[in-house]
């Protein structure tokens, strides 16, 4: 008989955990996935481009309906998981269905952090996480309307973007001296701001929020140095939070995320996490391709394989239609690193290379992102890079033609 396996939060790292339980172990599982949004999974990374209107509603859905079906998986979504019961093995949900399991996993991701500004609750003061938010902001957002998005991430610079787009004013309020500080240097950051800015769209750096003010809905975005901002309406994207409490009230061991291992098991017995809402080796990532190497990794442990998760290198690509920009590894460099940098104001193209011990460590691309790739396994791989050194700065076709 199929053992029960219930699966917690049907986003990204759920629908890729079933793809690979379905290709290695079907039939040994009885598969449930639970949902809080009312819908199928979706591929939350192209809400930036839905938001500027680049794809259309039905392209974001990663499978229909009879994927699922067709895989025997039972899918209950728009009611959440409220309470996990690891004696009695069971999953309860907000609408009091009770689902039994034999192994259960915790896919609940993150959710967008509120900053605790005085006016945050106003109408008008909206986060960027899923479906639901895009449908609200845009019902809102019509050409003329002010917006004050805050935090120039990565998800706040799309945002502002897809607004931009739509033809709003927005201004963008970034607590720090530059742009994506995560992932860039200051010249890329630089780059970034300057084309940002012809994209129409305004950007306030080392600008710290107030407070939001309005009587009835969000009228202003006040800063602490006095300037006060006109808005209709008002973005945070100022981080997330992972999804932890519903496994923390459980009894499961959870720091800032839940607590896995290297099996992405967690500290209770036959319940795993994967993507944004596992904490692994201290590490909480926010981007989706450790979700997915997570799922491919658990669904191999769960077919009976020794499968092992070891981290990932994170590289991060900015979505804003022409402006290229690509990020991995140890950007700035460790002391010792050594960097080799090209740079063409002239074109708009950055390259920036850091070596360590003859490996490179990281990159950043800006202008030109074509071998992005090829650098994120050199990386990745930490070969020697010694052969390729000279040419590694002018790409792949060239740096390798002079190797060979
Ligand atoms: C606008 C935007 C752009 C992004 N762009 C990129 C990008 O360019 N590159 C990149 O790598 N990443 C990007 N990301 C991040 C990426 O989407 C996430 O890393 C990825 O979705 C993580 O997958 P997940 O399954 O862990 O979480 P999610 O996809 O968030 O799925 C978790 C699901 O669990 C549900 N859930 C939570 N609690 C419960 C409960 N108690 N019961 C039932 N269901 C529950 C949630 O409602 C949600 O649907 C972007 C994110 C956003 C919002």
């Amino acid at each position: 008989m199929s053992e029960p396996l219930v699966v917690i939060g049907n986003g990204m790292a759920a629908a890729r955990l079933v793809d690979e339980i379905a290709k290695r172990a079907l039939g040994r599982y009885a598969v449930a996935v639970i949902g809080e949004e009312p819908r199928l999974a979706y591929n939350r990374v192209l809400l930036s481009s839905l938001l500027a209107d680049e794809v259309a509603a039905a392209d974001v859905e990663l499978k229909p309906a009879r994927w699922w079906r067709d895989r025997g998986v039972t899918l209950r979504y728009g009611a959440p998981a409220v309470a996990v019961d690891v004696v009695a093995r069971t999953v309860t949900l907000a609408d009091r269905t009770v689902l039994g399991f034999s192994k259960a996993v915790f896919a609940t991701g993150s959710r967008p952090i509120r900053l605790g500004l005085p006016g945050r609750e106003l109408p008008g003061v909206m986060t960027f996480r899923d479906i639901g938010d895009v449908d609200a902001i845009r019902a809102r957002a019509a050409a003329g309307t002010r917006v004050v998005v805050i935090g120039g991430g990565l998800l706040g610079l799309e945002a502002a973007h897809g607004l931009a787009k739509a033809g709003a004013r927005v201004t963008l309020v970034h607590l720090m001296d530059r742009l994506m500080e995560r992932q860039l240097d200051d010249v890329a950051a630089g780059m970034l701001r300057r084309a940002v800015e012809a994209r129409g769209v305004e950007v306030l750096l080392g600008a710290e929020t107030a407070r939001i003010a309005g009587s009835q809905r969000v009228e202003a975005v006040e800063l602490r140095d006095g300037r006060s901002l006109p808005a209709d309406l008002v973005v945070m994207a100022v981080g997330i939070r992972p999804n932890a409490e519903l496994a923390a009230a459980a009894g499961v061991c959870v720091n800032r995320g839940i607590v896995v291992d290297d099996g992405l098991a967690t500290s209770a017995e036959g319940l795993f996490a994967i993507g944004e809402c596992a904490e692994h080796r201290g590490q909480c990532y926010g981007l989706v391709e450790p979700a997915y190497e997570q799922a491919a990794v658990l669904a191999r442990r769960l077919a009976g394989g020794p499968a092992r998760y070891p981290g990932t290198v994170l590289a991060t690509n900015l979505k804003v239609s022409g402006v290229d920009v690509f990020s991995a590894g140890d950007f700035l460099g460790q002391p010792g690193a050594e960097q080799i940098v090209l740079h063409d104001p002239g074109l708009g193209v950055y390259r920036k290379f850091v070596i360590a011990q003859d490996r490179l460590i990281g990159a950043v691309l800006y202008g030109d992102t074509t071998d992005a790739l090829w650098y994120l396994e050199l990386i990745r791989s930490g070969e020697p890079i010694g052969r390729l050194r000279d040419d590694l700065a002018f790409g792949r076709a060239l740096a390798m033609r002079a190797a060979a």
